[in-house]
Order: structure tokens, then C-alpha cells, then sequence
């Protein structure tokens, strides 16, 4: 199975597709963090991520297939997040996808209100050593400031800042929302609401997708 998870910035993408790739044995691609691989040895990438702005979506596109042809094992199914952020980024996966005789199988929609997403975002926190997550409402680490896991340094990412986080609603808002739109016309998206708690979110989606969890 081929799958895709949409959703605004904030919405849990990353938290779902880590559980959701695991469970049904999905290569789990996740396109903020290839950009942030790109970044550290591009300045223009680096500052195109750090204001919250997308990087063109044909450009992105591009680096998105090669990584695809060179890097993803042939046959391999795919959880994709953060990617296609775009009408065109779909269609030119659905035909990627095409030349292998395979699909996108199921794309899923995680729904936030932007005044939702934004109270998540701002509280956001990441170690800056092992990159786990932590959010200093929801999900707050044992010690203020420190990573449970690894003792790092929590860190706020960049484009978690409040004018960053401005700018990414308005890309997602022209670009993402209107590919949402597109699927949901066509009867693609599977849709689910984004505010409950992560394991109430995962089930629903693992039923919604007709697999069992046992
Ligand atoms: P994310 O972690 O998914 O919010 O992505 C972080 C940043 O990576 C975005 O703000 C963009 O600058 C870049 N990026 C990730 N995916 C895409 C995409 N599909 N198209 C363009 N830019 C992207």
C-alpha cells in the first residue's frame, strides 16, 4: 500500500506517519526532513525553510524523484508525509508511481483549525540531539528544557517561530488546501479529524484503511 498523509502544519502528520509506517511496513518518507538534510549545505534552502515559506514546488518535485529513483529500493510501498504539498506534486507521483505498474493507494487528511494547529506549533519542542518531539503543553518533558530519552537540549525549530509559522498557513492555505479540495471532489481522501488523542486518530485511520489491528 501506497499512502500519503495530508494535513496543515501542526495537524500530527509526523506522530501518525511514524506509527502508521511501522505498523504496515512503509518506507516513511518525510519531505521536511530531507529539505532540512538539503539545507545544512545550501543557504538559499536554509532560508527559504527558516521563514516557513515552500521550496518551488517543481524544484522540490525534482529532488523528491531523484531521491526516489536513487534511494527507495525497487517494489518498495511508501508512506509519504509532507509531500505532495501540491496538485502538480501528486500528479507527477501518481505517474512516478505509474511507471512502476503500482499507485497511490489511500491518501489521508488530518483536520485542524489553523487556531488550533498554531497553539500546537508554538508549543513544539525538539531535541536537538535525537530530534525526539515534545510539546510544552501536551506533551511536556519530565525535566523543563531536556530531553527524557537522550538528556539533549530541546530546541524550537526555526519555522516554529510565530511569523514563520504566519507564513506557513498562507502556503498551505494557496497550495495544500487546494489539493485537499481537489482529492476530496474526486472522493480520494480518507478525512479525520486531527483533534483527539494521537491513539483515537491511528485507529480510526487503521479502520478507515480496512486493516486490522491485531
Ligand atoms: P515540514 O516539516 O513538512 O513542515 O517541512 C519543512 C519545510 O520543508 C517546508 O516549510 C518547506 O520549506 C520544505 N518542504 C517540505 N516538503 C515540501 C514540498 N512538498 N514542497 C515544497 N517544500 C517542501
Amino acid at each position: 500500500m501506497n499512502l500519503v498523509l495530508l494535513g496543515a502544519p501542526g495537524s500530527g502528520k509526523g506522530t501518525q506517519a511514524e506509527k502508521l509506517s511501522q505498523k504496515l511496513n512503509l518506507f516513511y518518507l518525510q519531505t521536511g526532513e530531507l529539505s532540512r538534510e538539503w539545507a545544512k549545505t545550501d543557504k538559499r534552502i536554509r532560508n527559504i525553510i527558516n521563514g516557513g515559506k515552500l521550496i518551488p514546488e517543481k524544484e522540490m518535485t525534482n529532488y523528491v524523484m531523484k531521491y526516489l529513483e536513487k534511494r527507495v529500493p525497487k517494489g518498495t510501498n511508501i508512506l509519504f508525509e509532507g509531500f505532495p504539498r501540491f496538485i502538480s506534486q501528486y500528479e507527477e507521483y501518481e505517474k512516478w508511481l505509474a511507471s512502476k505498474r503500482q499507485k497511490i493507494d489511500a491518501v489521508v487528511s488530518l483536520d485542524i483549525s489553523e487556531k488550533e494547529a498554531v497553539k500546537r506549533l508554538s508549543g513544539r519542542r525538539i531535541c536537538e540531539k535525537c530530534g525526539e518531539v515534545y510539546n510544552v503543553i501536551t506533551n511536556p518533558p519530565k525535566e523543563s528544557g531536556k530531553c527524557d530519552k537522550c538528556k539533549g537540549k530541546l530546541i524550537q525549530r526555526d519555522d516554529d517561530r510565530p511569523e514563520a509559522i504566519k507564513v506557513r498557513f498562507r502556503y498551505y492555505r494557496n497550495n495544500t488546501k487546494k489539493l485537499i479540495d481537489y482529492l476530496d471532489n474526486k472522493e480520494k481522501l480518507i478525512r479525520v479529524d486531527a483533534v483527539r488523542p494521537i491513539n483515537v486518530i491511528y485507529l480510526e485511520i487503521l479502520e478507515k484503511l480496512g486493516v486490522k489491528n491485531g
